[in-house]
């Protein structure tokens, strides 16, 4: 059943196959069940301000920066970019408000899927525009021995972020990796765009309210509905990447 997705993806990019050494996952909505509490801080610091940001429309936005969250909002309501002051506060406000929200929880599956990653001795690592200290300095604590510091791209590594190809780029440059070297695992349209744009077999998890064809729209090779799917799915996939 992956097969046609791993035929498509290789006639694309003229590889003969994929080569797995290593999965890139993004973070929130990943592997952490964080994005309600994003998407609800967003909407609640917008709603503040008089301005509108439903939080369907916060999960459309993410992994955008937050600069460039703000700056759409305000161009549709103000008619104008907003300035480094709004920003700056706007930003500040909401990391505020997600911030009393209780700590996001692992993501059903997400531990079991990267246990199954490392026993196929497969490189596990991390790849968010995230810069929240509080959920990267989680991830030892939940995640314990899965993924080395050195290999992980975060908000404070790259310059443009997620739609650009860039973060996964830094990856694979990090790990010394092909780009048919790797598979990437993304929740959000954006994500998905920035894997694809990077030419890696790029695989959608719809862990939010979304339409799941905007994540193939955005142009995902493979779609599951859950972490807890793709986990279920893993071995049958990893075989067919070998292929
Ligand atoms: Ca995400």
């Amino acid at each position: 059943m992956f097969q046609k997705a791993i035929s498509q993806y290789l006639a694309k990019h003229h590889y003969s196959s994929i080569q797995l050494r290593s999965v890139l996952f993004d973070m929130d909505g990943v592997l952490f069940n964080s994005m309600p509490y994003h998407a609800d801080a967003w909407h609640k610091v917008m709603v503040a301000r008089g301005l509108h940001l439903s939080k369907e429309e916060a999960y459309l936005h993410e992994g955008r920066t937050g600069a460039g969250t703000i700056n759409i909002v305000c161009r549709r309501q103000c008619g104008r970019e907003a300035t480094p002051e709004e920003i700056e506060a706007i930003y500040n406000e909401k990391t505020i408000e997600f911030n009393k929200h209780p700590l996001a929880e692992r993501m059903s599956g997400a531990w079991e899927v990267l246990k199954k990653v490392k026993e196929a001795e497969i490189v596990p690592t991390v790849v968010t525009g995230s810069g929240q200290s509080t959920l990267l300095n989680r991830l030892e604590e939940n995640f314990p021995g899965m993924f080395r510091p050195e290999l992980m791209v975060t908000a404070f590594d790259v310059k443009y972020g997620k739609p650009h190809p860039e973060p996964y780029l830094m990856a694979l440059e990090k790990g010394g990796l092909k780009a048919n070297e790797a598979i990437v695992v993304e929740n959000a349209p954006l994500g998905v765009e920035s894997g694809v744009a990077a030419g890696i077999f790029t695989i959608a998890v719809n862990t939010g309210p979304l339409d799941p064809q905007v994540l193939l729209d955005a142009g995902a090779n493979l779609l599951f509905p859950s972490m807890q799917s793709f986990c279920d799915a893993w071995d049958k996939l990893a075989i067919a990447l070998k292929r």
